[in-house]
């Protein structure tokens, strides 16, 4: 049996989201990409190479994720992933769909990319092609199962989602079967187009899962995957009375940069103008005070103060009106080594 452990923030690494384009051959249901405040461009390879100079003062230590969009759309993906490896970043990943556009696995090796990690949004064809779009299963496992052949590690991200949890619990064979290292389980967020359907077809109903469906699903599973061999890392999301809660954008180094030069530290802003950097000719800059810096600082009974504010329905109140539990900052994670 493998043992779960919450994994404190990090304060000697930093992470890095790169959206190096927003352009997706997909249009998936809840995808959280929004083009009115990320933009549409295509940074070209000599902004790409700029804007990972800013970052690459602690390299070394910095975990950077190329995304879109799908980045393998990205004409220079491969000389992006290059630049980054000679600028010496800690590790790199290419966060896909699995449609590996480009011939991709073929111009980059497995020693200049430590991961591919895959998308998939169901265990069956039926429930994730209802989410991602007709073809996306069998594509997906499909560039899976090629990107193994070439010699690449993978990952796999699975959202969970009210139409996609009771899935989960098929996950484990599959996973093995496709031969992945990692394994991500995410929770959705009421973001980009999630938040979209929320708000302009009221009363629909939310596909954020509730805490006790959360919780007598998501930690069994992860162990068992952890069981098979597969490393699991899947967000805390609800904190049991007397786990402390923290802002990661307080106490931890991650960038979510967009094409449009803004700069979040933190993913559940990334609806509002409220990024804390932004590129200006090259250079990254604090962006304009109220930003989301000012957010982090509110210290309130429900723990993550963008969780109450974009969507405070999974939180639960006594009859006195006080929250049953505290929300978790969505970037504190559970880790199950494989074993
Ligand atoms: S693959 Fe990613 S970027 Fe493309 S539509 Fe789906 S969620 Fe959005
Ligand atoms: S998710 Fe909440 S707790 Fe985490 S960085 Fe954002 S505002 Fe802070």
């Amino acid at each position: 049996m493998t043992g779960s452990q919450t994994v404190a923030f990090s304060k000697n690494s930093t992470n890095l989201f790169f959206h190096i384009l927003t352009k997706c051959n997909l249009a998936c249901r809840h995808c959280y990409i929004n083009p009115a405040q990320h933009g549409k461009d295509r940074l070209p390879l000599s902004t790409i190479k700029a804007w990972l100079g800013a970052f690459s003062k602690n390299s070394r230590s910095t975990n950077l994720i190329f995304l879109g969009g799908e980045p393998s759309l990205h004409p220079d993906l491969a000389a992006a992933v290059r630049y980054a490896g000679e600028r010496g970043f800690g590790s790199i990943t290419i966060d896909t769909n699995g449609y590996l556009f480009g011939d991709i696995l073929s111009k980059i090796t497995p020693k200049e990319v430590d991961y591919f990690s895959f998308s998939l949004d169901g265990a069956t064809r039926e429930t994730n092609d209802g989410l991602r779009g007709h073809g996306s299963y069998d594509t997906c496992l499909d560039g899976i199962r090629r990107a193994v052949r070439h010699g690449f590690k993978t990952s796999l991200i699975y959202t969970v989602s009210t139409d996609n949890i009771h899935e989960l619990e098929m996950m484990p064979p599959l996973l093995e079967n496709l031969k992945i290292n990692r394994f991500f389980i995410q929770v959705i967020g009421l973001r980009g187009k999630a938040a979209l359907e929320i708000n302009e077809s009221e009363p629909v109903a939310s596909p954020q899962v509730t805490r006790s469906q959360w919780l007598d699903t998501v930690p069994g599973i992860a162990r068992l995957i952890a069981d098979r061999g597969i490393a699991v890392t899947y967000p805390k999301v609800f904190l049991e009375p007397g786990e402390m809660f923290e802002c990661a954008g307080k106490v931890a180094d991650n960038y979510f940069v967009f094409p449009n030069g803004r700069v979040y530290r933190c993913p559940l802003c990334e609806d509002f103008p409220i990024h804390s950097l932004c590129f200006q000719e090259d250079h990254l800059v604090p962006a304009a005070r109220l930003n989301e810096q000012d957010f982090f600082e509110l210290d309130i009974p429900e723990g993550c103060v963008m969780n109450k504010l974009i969507q405070p329905r999974n939180i639960d109140y006594d009859e006195k009106g006080v929250p049953e539990y505290k929300i978790a900052c969505c970037l504190l994670k559970e880790e199950i080594q494989g074993e």
